[in-house]
């Protein structure tokens, strides 16, 4: 049961068709002609796949998934975001499927023809036992372990886990009953980049093998060290900008190594010439090299380059954020709740800024009431994300004073949906969806805003000692800001 969907194509001014890449391949012919292959068998009718109303295509997807549970081996989408929105869709729709799966009949707000008559087929008389079974496992009070109840023939979860995407496995952990979680690609609109050729090991161990042939690859060295991330974030954001009296192409000149001469340990930013066109194209992913398989590196995927908080001379990144939020997590957890969602903004609109961060949560149980919440525990949480960040964010946070409290503000149950259909209405793809961890759009900002049910600061300063190695850091930055 591996979930795919379409998005409908737009034109450009220009007059062309644009379509992400997974849209233009499920409908090619590539896709629709493919010869039987015994490893890719779906539950999804093509034409449920190519039905480009998102709520018809998942709604027939999960029915005929269901329909044909004792034949399911693996469930899975592209990414983990997608994969969980299906699992939350069951969560809200699974009465109605059992009454489908029940009566034999489908239910009648699915209006697209081609859908209709491919799950005709499959749902194609009562199936009163069936539907019992599903009920059973759906009524529960926990859906821990849901996806082996309901597929219980299912060895493992097929959904990219690595990057933006690993702050899902615990949630997913929690549905799957600890079934394997397998990253298989790493891939782009733009390129097809690498695979995972150890896909049974644990996420944190996900390396993937990049298929030279795929696109000419070079890659810009980017230095672990906090200040010179600082200046690479200046620089990325503006094409044009000089840096150091330099350009842009010389800039990347200076910088440049090929794909032979990559060095393990180090961290590189992936840059491709495409076979369509793309010249010395910065993607914006920050890859580490791991090792070699033959004489193809092996990368792990750090973050991608513009997804970082700053308000001062702090600079977080993506998996900085993940780590903090992981720890503070620990805390609800321990309470039976559970993080489904999270993202986050720099709010500078008072003086000195401070960070938000949105945080949907649900009970372990299955029930879509919002949980109480302890004053004390959420402002333990604020804190706990503080003291794991990095050592310059707490300097600005205690010594400076040129960042506030951190702020995490509660939103209701299917706040993330909303925000995802708003980024949909604005040309991304359901597919190929990633929940942004980093808002910067007002809009997007106001979606979340608005519903917002309470809000907790931190209480404490985090801790700060001036090492001698961040005496160092403190002393560039001096440099830098004379
Ligand atoms: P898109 O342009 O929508 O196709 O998204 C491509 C981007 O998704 C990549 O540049 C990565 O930032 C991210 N991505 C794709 N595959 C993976 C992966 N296996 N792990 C982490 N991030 C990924």
């Amino acid at each position: 049961m591996f979930l795919l969907f379409i998005k409908p194509e737009i034109n450009t001014p220009a007059g062309l068709v644009a379509r992400p890449v997974l849209t233009s391949y499920h409908k090619s012919s590539h896709f629709r002609d493919r010869p039987f292959n015994k490893f890719n068998v779906y539950t999804s009718p093509d034409e449920t796949i190519l039905c480009s109303d998102s709520r018809q295509s998942m709604y027939c997807q999960l029915l005929c998934g269901l329909v044909q549970r004792s034949e399911v081996l693996r469930v899975g989408a592209i990414f983990a975001s997608a994969f969980l929105r299906a699992i939350k869709f069951l969560e809200d729709h699974w009465r109605q499927l059992c009454l489908n799966i029940r009566t034999g009949q489908l239910t009648d707000w699915i209006t697209d023809p081609s859908c209709k008559n491919a799950v005709s087929l499959i749902l194609s008389k009562p199936m009163p036992d069936l539907a019992d079974l599903i009920e059973r496992e759906c009524i529960g009070i926990s859906w821990e372990g849901i996806i082996r109840k309901l597929w219980p023939r299912t060895k493992y979860v097929e959904v990219i886990v690595t990057g933006s995407m690993a702050q899902y496995i615990s949630t997913l952990e929690f549905y799957s009953g600890g079934l394997p979680l397998v990253s298989t690609m790493y891939a782009s609109s733009e390129c097809y980049f690498g695979i995972n050729l150890k896909p049974l090991c644990k996420p944190c161990d996900v390396s993937y093998t990049l298929l030279p042939n795929m696109a000419y690859f070079e890659f810009i060295t980017v230095i672990e060290d906090h200040d010179e991330k600082m200046q690479e974030k200046v620089h990325c954001n503006g094409k044009s900008e000089q840096k150091n009296g330099i350009n842009e192409e010389e800039w990347i000149k200076s910088k440049i190594v090929d794909l032979v001469n990559v060095k393990v340990g180090h961290y590189y930013e992936l840059v491709v010439t495409t076979y369509t066109g793309l010249y010395r194209y910065r993607v914006g992913d920050i890859l580490m090299v791991t090792g070699f398989h033959n004489n193809a590196p092996q990368f792990r995927f750090v973050q991608r380059r513009n997804v970082v908080l700053s308000i001062d001379t702090d600079k977080t990144s993506e998996e900085d954020l993940l780590k903090a939020v992981t720890e503070a997590k620990l805390i609800i957890e321990s309470l039976g709740l559970l993080l489904t969602e999270y993202t986050s903004y720099a709010d500078t609109t008072s003086i000195p800024g401070h960070y938000v961060l949105f945080w949907e949560l649900k009970k372990r149980e299955n029930t879509e009431q919002l949980p109480e919440l302890d004053l004390i525990v959420m402002e333990q949480c604020c804190y706990r994300v503080e003291e794991s960040l990095d050592s310059v964010y707490r300097r600005c946070r205690r010594k400076d004073k040129s960042i506030g409290p951190l702020e995490i503000r509660v939103v209701k149950h299917g706040t993330f949906d909303a925000l995802m259909d708003f980024c949909l209405s604005q040309g991304s793809s359901v597919n190929q969806y990633k929940t942004p961890r980093c808002i910067s759009s007002q809009e997007a900002a106001r979606v979340l805003d608005s519903r917002v049910v309470a809000r907790f600061f931190s209480k404490k300063v985090p801790s700060w000692e001036p090492f001698r190695i961040e005496a160092n850091k403190l002393m560039s930055d001096m440099h830098r800001a004379v």
